[in-house]
């Protein structure tokens, strides 16, 4: 990781350590896709709506609908 504590992108799933000669650097993924991100951001990153953390479970891709609220 950065010299500078990175904040959430220290443990975000679209954070990529980038090292360029003595310097290292926190690379936003989401920035390749999505303009409203910044490819190398400020650090440390406090809030980002971005945010996905290393190994949290993944939300259902086709969540059943609840029968218990329907008719
Ligand atoms: S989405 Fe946010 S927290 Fe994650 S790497 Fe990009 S700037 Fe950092």
């Amino acid at each position: 990781m950065p010299s500078v504590f990175p904040g959430l992108c220290a443990d975000c799933v679209f954070s990529r350590r980038v090292e360029s000669g003595r310097s290292t650097f926190c690379l936003c993924e989401r920035a390749l896709t999505d303009p409203q991100f910044r490819k190398y951001p400020p650090l440390p990153v406090w809030s980002c709506p971005g945010y996905e953390r290393k190994g949290a479970p993944a939300p259902p891709a086709n969540p059943e609908p609840d029968d218990k609220l329907t008719g």
